[in-house]
């Protein structure tokens, strides 16, 4: 049997509905053998992640999501199998963090304008324990208000571009974003990548900055994803020679499209991140990467 992976996964410390230890409970009953926390800005979910993970058979790849402004987009980035404790990753996430939080009182500021009135305080109460407050918090409150159906219609009224709680800014530059991952010896993948609605050109610009910085994958295989984009997703990864990563992006239960471990398999010509001989293992028991890829122990699959 090939090793199960899904390496995009987001818990209740950014985003997600499920607690680091509830992720990991939901992934061993998904029969998920690898599993990447990656949350949006933060590691803070890691060790709870890890400590769910002793004594089951599962490995977590402890990741984060980091957010990136390039050519006046929002681009997703993942760091996966990066040393969470390196200092230089936490001052950048921290910025990050504190940027997000900024943004939230300034989206509560423009929808109070906009005649709805407790948005920020709602917000923060829906992002619970979670290390910062995002769209997604906000979105649920106007949900839960009546203001749309659901929350890709909030981000579709209120909180697109143009919209009235639309805020912009700048989050790191693609090359900050990659040297914090590969400063912290992981390895970085572009998320969703048709996802942004890039034309050809503008992807293919992406793709060719991200490989001159060092960038290692492409997330060929996403729930955000149609076939069709996989398969393009794949041509694109095969001509820059980047590795293939795929992951669901699960956020919580109430997501049918995005399900836990649903991930389906690559088209041909792929290769997966995990053959990549800088690819390595983390043990939660202990918290490093005692097992390097080639060695005894190394999983098959
Ligand atoms: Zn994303
Ligand atoms: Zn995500």
């Amino acid at each position: 049997m090939p090793l199960r992976y899904d390496l995009h996964t987001h818990s209740t410390m950014s985003d997600g509905a499920l607690s680091p230890a509830k992720l990991v409970e939901y992934a061993v009953k998904q029969q998920i053998d690898i599993l990447a926390l990656t949350d949006h800005d933060t590691t803070e979910g890691v060790a709870e992640a890890s400590l769910a993970a002793r004594n089951r058979q599962i490995t977590i790849v402890p990741g984060v999501e980091i957010s990136v402004t390039w050519s006046s987009c929002t681009i997703h980035i993942l760091g996966l199998n990066v040393d969470h404790k390196n200092r230089q990753l936490q001052q950048g996430l921290a910025a990050l963090r504190t940027f997000r939080n900024w943004r939230a009182k300034e989206i509560g500021r423009r929808l109070e304008k906009a005649g709805i009135a407790g948005s920020y305080s709602a917000a923060r109460e829906h992002a619970g324990g979670a290390s910062s407050i995002g769209r997604v918090h906000f979105a649920r409150f106007l949900v839960a208000q009546g203001h749309a159906a659901n929350v890709p219609a909030v981000f579709k009224r209120f909180l697109a571009k143009g919209k009235p709680g639309h805020v912009s800014g700048k989050w790191a530059s693609l090359e900050q974003a990659l040297a914090w991952i590969h400063g912290a010896g992981g390895q970085a993948v572009i998320a969703h990548p048709a996802r942004y609605r890039l034309n050809a050109t503008r992807l293919r610009r992406l793709i060719g900055e991200f490989n001159e910085c060092g960038g290692e994958g492409l997330e060929v295989v996403s729930s955000s994803h149609s076939r069709k984009e996989c398969v393009a997703m794949a041509m694109h990864a095969r001509r820059s020679a980047l590795l293939a990563s795929c992951g669901s992006d699960y956020h919580g239960p109430g997501n049918p499209w995005a399900e836990l471990g649903k991930i389906p398999p690559f088209p041909t010509g792929c290769t997966p991140i995990w053959k990549s001989p800088r690819w390595r293992l983390y043990d939660s028991a202990q918290e490093g990467y005692p097992l390097q890829s080639g060695s005894e122990r190394w999983p098959r699959g």
